[in-house]
C-alpha cells in the first residue's frame, strides 16, 4: 500500500502535486537542494540534497513507497540508483532517458508515427554542415540535453548564425531542427496507470513570451479534427512509451498539420489550470496513476484561461492582488518564493468564464493589474 510519496524537485509543480496529494490523504517527502523550496514549504519532510547525491537519494528512496520527480533534468544516474536498489519510480528511468535527450525522443515520437520537424544530431562544423543540407534554413539549434524555458537555443538563418551558436555552445551535444512558422502552439496532459488506462484533459493554447509560457487558453482555439489528432496522437505516445503518471505533449499547428515538440513526463505548467476549471486536476490524475488508484476523465467545466505571474526584478512584493481578487471567477495561486527575478515564475492566476474570450479579456485586465513593487520600508519608531 502506498502511504508516502517522494517527489524530486521543490518547485511550484512539486508544491501543488503535493497540495493534492495531502488532500487524498498521502504523506511527501522531498528532495531538493535549497532549503525551504515551494514544495518544502507544504511537504511533510524535506531532504536537502543535491539531486546527485546519492546519499539523499537513498534515504528519499527508504522514506517513500514511490518516488515521482516534478522536472526531468534529474540525472538519471539517481533514478537508475533508486530502481537498483528496487524502490518504484513513476514514470521510470527508461522513460526519463528518453525525454531527457532531444535526439532520442524525436526519433521516438517519429517511430511512434507521429509528425516532427525535419531534424539531425549536430556534435562539430561537419555535423552541422550536413544538418543544414538535409534541414535546410530557418532552423533552431538547440542542447540535446538540459534546455528549459527555451534556454540553450538558437534560431538561425544562414551559416554564419549558425557557426556562431555552435560556438556559443561550447561542444554540447546538439540538434538541428527546422524552423516550423506554426499558426499557434497547443498541449494536452495526459495520465496513464499501470493498468494502461490512458486519461486525457483538454487540448490547450499555449502563448510564450522569450521562450516562457505566458497563457494557456482552454479549449485550445483549434478545430474538433486537430483537437481529436492531437489527442490521438499524445494518447498513442504515451501507450508506445508505456509511462505510469502525468505527461505533457507540446505540439506545433501550422494549417491543418500538427507537429510535436516535446515530451515532459511529468505535471506541466500548462495544465495548472485543471486545479479549477477541470473535475480532477493534473497533480490528481498523476496521484492516481502513480499510486494504483482509478483515472477517471477530467471534465472541463468552463471555458479557462492560466495566466503566469513572472517576475520582473523590480522587487518582491506582489502588489494588485486585492484588485485582481475582487472578480470571483479568478484564482490566484502563489510558490511562496521570496526573490522576484526577471521572468521567474511566481505565481498564475486562473480565470473561468462563459466564453474563452471573456476569459481572455480578463485575464488581460487582471495581468495589467499585478506588479512587483519593493517591499514597505519599515515605519521608523
Ligand atoms: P522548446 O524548449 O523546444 O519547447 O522550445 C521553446 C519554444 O521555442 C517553443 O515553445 C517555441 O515557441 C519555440 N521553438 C522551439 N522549437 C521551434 C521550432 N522548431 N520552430 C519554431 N519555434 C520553435
Amino acid at each position: 500500500m502506498i502511504e508516502t510519496i517522494g517527489i524530486l524537485g521543490g518547485g511550484q509543480l512539486g508544491r501543488m502535486l503535493t497540495l493534492e496529494a495531502k488532500r487524498m490523504g498521502y504523506r511527501i517527502v522531498t528532495l531538493e537542494p535549497l532549503p525551504n523550496s515551494p514544495c518544502g514549504q507544504v511537504a511533510d519532510e524535506q531532504i536537502v540534497a543535491a539531486y546527485d547525491d546519492l546519499r539523499g537519494i537513498g534515504e528519499l528512496g527508504a522514506r517513500c513507497d514511490v518516488v515521482t520527480y516534478e522536472f526531468e533534468n534529474i540525472p538519471l544516474d539517481s533514478v537508475r540508483a533508486l530502481e537498483r536498489d528496487g524502490r518504484t519510480v513513476r514514470p521510470s528511468g527508461d522513460i526519463l532517458r528518453i525525454t531527457q535527450d532531444r535526439i532520442l525522443e524525436k526519433t521516438f515520437v517519429r517511430d511512434a508515427g507521429c509528425a516532427v520537424a525535419p531534424f539531425a544530431a549536430v556534435s562539430d562544423e561537419a555535423s552541422l554542415a550536413r544538418a543544414i543540407e538535409a534541414v535546410g534554413f530557418p532552423g533552431v539549434l538547440k542542447t540535446a540535453r538540459g534546455g528549459y524555458d527555451g534556454k540553450g537555443q538558437w534560431v538561425v538563418r544562414d551559416a554564419a548564425q549558425a557557426r556562431a551558436a555552435l560556438d556559443e555552445a561550447r561542444g554540447a551535444a546538439l540538434i538541428y531542427e527546422a524552423f516550423v512558422p506554426f499558426d499557434l502552439e497547443v498541449s494536452i496532459i495526459c495520465a496513464r496507470g499501470s493498468d494502461g488506462t490512458i486519461v486525457r484533459f483538454p487540448v490547450t493554447e499555449n502563448q510564450h513570451d522569450h521562450g516562457v509560457l505566458a497563457t494557456t487558453i482552454v479549449p485550445a482555439r483549434v478545430s474538433a479534427d486537430i483537437a481529436a489528432r492531437v489527442a490521438t496522437a499524445a494518447t498513442s505516445i504515451g501507450e508506445k512509451l508505456g509511462i505510469v503518471g502525468a505527461y505533457c505533449i507540446e505540439f506545433f499547428v501550422r494549417g491543418d498539420e500538427i507537429f510535436v515538440n516535446e515530451i515532459a513526463p511529468r505535471v506541466h505548467n500548462s495544465g495548472h489550470y485543471s486545479l479549477d476549471a477541470t473535475s480532477i486536476s493534473q497533480y490528481e490524475a498523476h496521484v492516481r496513476a502513480i499510486c494504483d488508484l482509478p483515472l477517471v476523465e477530467p471534465k472541463l467545466f468552463e471555458p479557462a484561461v492560466m495566466v503566469n505571474v513572472l517576475g520582473t526584478n523590480t522587487g518582491d512584493r506582489l502588489a494588485g492582488v486585492e484588485a485582481l481578487l475582487r472578480d470571483p471567477a479568478i484564482k490566484l495561486h502563489v510558490y511562496g518564493k521570496r526573490h522576484a527575478a526577471l521572468r521567474r515564475k511566481m505565481a498564475h492566476f486562473t480565470v473561468l468564464a462563459p466564453t474563452v474570450e471573456e476569459a481572455l479579456a480578463k485575464a488581460e485586465r487582471g495581468r495589467t493589474l499585478l506588479s512587483w513593487t519593493p517591499a514597505h520600508p519599515v515605519a521608523a519608531g
